[in-house]
């Protein structure tokens, strides 16, 4: 992977290498003990975690001949992130994209595909995944109707989750191994528990993947689905199926991706989070910690803190040194004209500027 001390060749070098960081502030308000860290994946290139399965899958398909400079067409449905991260790579490596995509995904991401180059198709919202008109139907049909066109396939892909295994988790494993233990800041210098919020699977299947095989087995991993989604396992968990309609964009769905593990030995715990928590929880990242992270951000960190209450998670907060890291996937560029953001962002403030009380 290209340092960023270092001049890069293109964009791609750019991809990951985010930073880890500490959450300090909110741990104390919570009472931890233990260390909360957060991945900050909006600090990657193109604005997302998805910018590394982008590259990944790209790179792969060039190598076993799927993808054919100055020829082929990609086209992924997405909910905004991959393609983001697809337009981008395919900008550096010249192939057209088209990018099939809900209509609840935000104007923010459809203005950055376009600016990419991308053509962008909008899909209906409650259009079921296995109905033509879905964004996954309709990428489909774009691909039997297109000359040269390529479905790269985030859903089914291997080097979605394979991008996590050998880039993300690596990441974080380096960033905590290589931290010193300090009495400022006791460590176990090891990833004690992992929490993301999921979408196609990859992020946390790959992640769980790096941390269990080869840093720590004992690693608990725990992933997030928003209500409404059918994502979460045991399936009893899911109690209102996919009937309820959430803001939150990136995570969830009405069908269960083949790159997400729902095997235990992958996922430990699986725990829904409203929309509420999630604005709440993005807030607080905001003014607390000064982290301008999109909503699934907000959805891994309520979670997480859920989690830490749990009777599993307890212990992990009351222990000194424990390292939790939580997964922040993008950034608040994504949203900023969303009602959710809005509504924070602008309403008056609680206190004058200047104390009115004196003299009157
Ligand atoms: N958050 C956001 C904002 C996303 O775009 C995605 C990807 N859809 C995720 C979380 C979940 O990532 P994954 O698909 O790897 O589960």
């Amino acid at each position: 992977m290209a340092s960023s001390r270092h001049i890069l060749n293109n964009a791609l070098d750019a991809v990951g290498n985010t930073p880890l960081i500490r959450l300090d502030k909110i741990a104390a308000e919570e009472g931890l003990k233990c260390n909360l860290l957060g991945k900050l994946e909006f600090m990657s290139v193109g604005g997302s975690v998805k910018d590394r399965i982008a590259k990944a899958m790209v790179l792969a398909a060039e190598k076993d001949g799927r993808l054919v400079p100055g020829q082929s067409v990609v086209i992924e449905p997405t909910s905004g992130n991959t393609g983001i991260g697809l337009a981008l790579a395919c900008a550096v490596k010249g192939y057209s994209v088209i990018i099939t995509m809900p209509n609840k995904m935000s104007r923010e991401k459809e203005a950055l595909l376009r600016a990419l180059g991308a053509r962008v198709v909008r899909t209906p919202d409650t259009e079921p995944w296995d109905s033509p008109n879905s964004h996954l139907g309709v990428a489909q049909r774009l691909q039997r109707e297109i000359p040269h066109a390529v479905i790269l396939d985030q859903y089914r892909n291997p080097n979605n989750p394979l991008a996590h295994e050998y880039t993300t988790g690596p990441e974080i494993v380096d960033a905590v191994t290589s931290t010193p233990s300090s009495p400022l800041w006791p460590s176990s210098m090891k990833v004690d528990a992992f929490i993301a919020s999921a979408g196609t699977g990859g992020t946390i299947t790959g992640i769980s993947r790096a941390l269990k095989k080869t840093h720590n087995p004992d690693c608990i991993v725990v992933g997030i689905d928003p209500v409404g989604s059918i994502l979460a396992f045991p399936d009893s968990l899911n109690e209102h199926g996919i009937s309820k309609p959430y803001v939150v964009e990136g995570i969830g769905y009405d069908f269960i991706p083949e790159v997400l593990s729902r095997d235990p030995a992958d996922v430990d715990t699986w725990l829904k989070s409203t929309d509420e928590e999630a604005f709440k929880a993005v807030e607080r990242l905001m003014r607390k910690e000064g982290l301008l992270v999109g909503g699934s951000s907000g959805s891994a960190l309520s979670g997480a803190l859920t989690w830490l209450k749990s009777e599993q998670g307890r212990k992990f907060a009351k222990t000194e040194g424990m390292n939790i890291v939580v997964l922040l996937p993008d950034g608040i560029r994504n949203y900023m004209s969303k009602e959710w953001f809005l509504n924070f962002a602008l309403r008056s403030d609680p206190s004058p500027l200047v104390d009115q009380s004196d003299g009157v």
